[in-house]
């Protein structure tokens, strides 16, 4: 036995992306991994983790893990599975063309892994069919930025919520879905307690501990609570002209629509005491630096894109934005949504930001692969690869590292939508989860602990994840697999022997063509060893000539990636959620993550200290409701909404943290640990226009005894 060895990584869970020292000891071939803890020079997390990323070594010892590829219930070899994988896909091109093949990724994935799967399917089979389980986490986000900035650009840093004056919470429960950050500005109001917190969240959340204010509005209305501030900020001499009409463009159409919202309008609208209105306005007007972070509360929503619009409307008409302390703040749920932005996950967008939209990026791509067939239109995003399914045009699916099931809206047409695909292949690493039950082929992939390669958290910052572990069973990297298919379907250009060479792939195609021009410019590291790789220290993009070290923050020059390097200030309607509620479905039904628990519970459900937490499906509920229904804390209830099988068991929860007439679940629960408390069979798949991101905070349901 040789005395432990400390590898640094990165944690696999949230968009905090913490950086994590693991401690492994060697016995012969035998590698153990010994305990987990935060490392201290990562700049995400300065050595601290929360529990999830606390109990890394226990999730991942206790994992029950799929150890070879299965075919039709059958144990194959590799090699049969990656030729039946090939034929199959090659089979489906033949029969009925490119747009018959889909690939569904996640926000799990690795940006190495993500980048050779979106090279296979978009530069070599020709579609553009390949969309992530991103898609319902920040999708109205990218939308929200590119609309405003040009770019999919994130314009803020970790330190800008430890230096602002006023910070802005919205949609969001950091305290348990990004609990390092949230550690972070408890600290720095602590030192700094003349710093405001301002939580806009229909519940009142762990989050509002630190709050001087929490704003519990209607669910949905956020569009009129920020276009209340704009026009409460032009009526007060809260402009900033001088930025406005240097760096900016379209204010006055914006003001046009907000100026109908008075504080009086909004405080009705919105639901909330004009005082508090007030005070929110009067704090942000009067503060000379502000941060508005948001998360899934905003994103997933029918108008997720114009709520963060509405946001960054505000920091612009302010001037802040570009400044130490100040922005609008984008909190990616998963640890690597941002890498998956960055190498084209989204079918939506190309590999290193290059557009669709634009031919001259289609050729410029196509030539740098040398690639046979590039897609030359977006692809089906998340809910439209569903319905394409279930129409029976698309004939083969690969699903990577997630388990939509579970995620996805409308789950029995999920259902009905997968039982209708001739081939559905899924790489997991998991034995066993909800999804894995409808693949005709399954294959072994290697979890966070067996990964290398890269990750980008919330502040663009790349991290290496390392392998600690050698290989469990016969599980192979992603990125490898998906290599190994593309060289079956006979397509050059997929002989990669390490992340490193991908990463530089990665690297270079960013710096192609890009003369500042694009956000995303990794010029400064298209030379890497494979020495350096490994080596390779957390940086934030761009790095390039101007920033050899990475770039903490964007727009300090009030230059923007628009045409005219102004940013545009978006005009905005209010629109009402998709769902309304009805006699029968009087509740609105409000989803999210719980402290503990992570996405569907493949790997933190295997955890008994974090089962502690809470063990069992539930829904919350104000008690005054529950008096009206003769309900009691602790019965079980049945939840229905208008959807065929729209119907789950739970727990009830009473408190007065809820809103009077609504309700909240978490939306962890699959069907291995509780056949009855998926909460994805009451959501419709009701999206945003422009980022195709599903409603998953507004189901209309009601509910009654079991
Ligand atoms: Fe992991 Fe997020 Fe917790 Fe950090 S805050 S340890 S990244 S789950």
């Amino acid at each position: 036995m040789t005395g432990p060895t400390v590898i640094a990584t990165t944690c696999p869970y949230c968009g905090v992306g913490c950086g994590v020292d693991v401690r492994i000891s060697k016995s012969g071939e035998e590698v153990a991994l010994q305990n987990v803890s935060g490392s201290p020079e990562h700049p995400a997390n300065h050595g601290r983790l929360c529990i999830k990323g606390s109990k890394l070594a226990q999730t991942q010892q206790s994992q029950s893990r799929l150890l070879s590829p299965v075919m039709d219930g059958e144990e194959v070899s590799w090699q049969q599975a990656i030729s039946a994988v090939a034929q199959g896909l090659k089979h489906s091109i033949a029969e009925h063309g490119a747009d018959s093949v889909a690939f569904y990724v996640s926000g799990q994935l690795l940006s190495e892994d993500y980048y050779v799967a979106n090279k296979l399917l978009k530069g070599y089979i020709g579609s553009a069919n390949i969309d992530t389980n991103s898609r319902l986490c920040m999708s109205s986000a990218v939308s929200g930025y590119k609309r405003a900035f040009g770019a999919d650009a994130v314009p803020c840093c970790y330190e800008d919520l430890e230096q602002t004056d006023l910070l802005i919470l919205t949609g969001s429960n950091a305290a348990w879905t990004h609990p390092v950050l949230y550690q972070r500005i408890e600290r720095a109001k602590a030192i700094r307690p003349q710093m405001k917190v301002v939580v806009i969240d229909p519940r009142r959340t762990a989050s509002c501990e630190s709050g001087d204010l929490h704003l519990a509005l209607k669910p949905g209305t956020d569009v009129a609570l920020f276009n209340g501030l704009l026009a409460f900020l032009d009526q007060h001499n809260a402009l900033d002209k001088a930025y406005i009409q240097a760096h900016t463009s379209g204010f006055e159409s914006c003001l046009d629509k907000a100026s109908d919202w008075s504080v009086a309008t909004v405080a009705e609208y919105c639901d909330l005491a004009e005082a508090d209105v007030l005070a929110f306005y009067r704090c942000f007007a009067a503060s000379d630096r502000a941060v508005t972070a948001f998360c899934m509360g905003v994103n997933q929503s029918s108008s997720g894109t114009d709520k963060v619009n509405a946001i960054i409307n505000c920091h612009l008409a302010s001037g802040k934005i570009g400044r130490p302390g100040c922005g609008p703040f984008s909190l990616t749920g998963q640890p690597n949504a941002m890498g998956g932005r960055e190498v084209g996950g989204l079918a939506t967008m190309l590999a290193a930001h290059l557009e669709f939209q634009n031919p001259e990026h289609r050729d410029w791509l196509q030539g740098f692969w040398q690639s046979p067939a590039m897609a030359q239109k977006p692809g089906l995003t998340a809910t439209e690869l569903v319905s394409a399914m279930e129409s029976g045009q698309i004939k083969a699916l690969w699903i990577m590292g997630t388990n939509p099931l579970v995620s996805l809206p409308d789950r029995s047409r999920v259902e009905r939508a997968l039982n209708n695909c001739p081939l559905v292949v899924v790489s997991e690493v998991a034995a066993s989860n909800d999804t894995l039950k409808y693949a005709h082929i399954s294959l072994p992939a290697r979890p966070w602990a067996e990964k290398d390669g890269t990750v980008t958290n919330s502040e663009r910052r790349i991290s290496r994840q390392r392998a600690v572990l050698p290989p469990t069973g016969q599980a192979k990297a992603d990125w490898q697999i998906i290599s190994q298919v593309a060289q079956a379907m006979g397509f050059n250009g997929f002989d990669y022997t390490s992340p490193a060479q991908i990463f530089v792939e990665h690297a270079q195609l960013t710096a192609l063509h890009n003369q500042g021009s694009r956000a995303l410019d990794l010029s400064a590291l298209t030379e890497l060893t494979e020495q350096q790789y490994q080596q390779l220290e957390p940086v934030q993009w761009p790095v390039n000539s101007n920033y050899p070290q990475g770039c903490k923050r964007l727009f300090t020059d009030g230059k923007f990636f628009t045409d005219n390097e102004r940013a545009r200030f978006i005009a905005l309607e209010v629109r009402e959620p998709k769902q309304r509620c009805s006699t029968d479905f009087p509740f609105v039904l409000n989803s999210g993550r719980i402290r503990d628990q992570w996405h569907t519970m493949t790997r933190t459900g295997n955890c008994a200290e974090l089962m502690a937490h809470q063990h069992s499906p539930f829904v919350a509920m104000h008690p005054l409701d529950a008096a009206d229904l003769g309900i009691e804390a602790g019965q079980l209830m049945v939840l229905s909404s208008a959807l065929s099988n729209g119907k789950v068991i739970l727990e009830l929860q009473l408190t007065q943290d809820q809103r009077r007439g609504e309700l909240y679940a978490p939306m962890h629960w699959n069907n291995e640990f509780c056949s009855h408390g998926s909460i994805a069979h009451l959501y419709r798949a009701d999206c945003d226009p422009h980022s195709m991101q599903p409603e998953l905070k507004h189901a209309a349901v009601n509910l009654s005894r079991a």
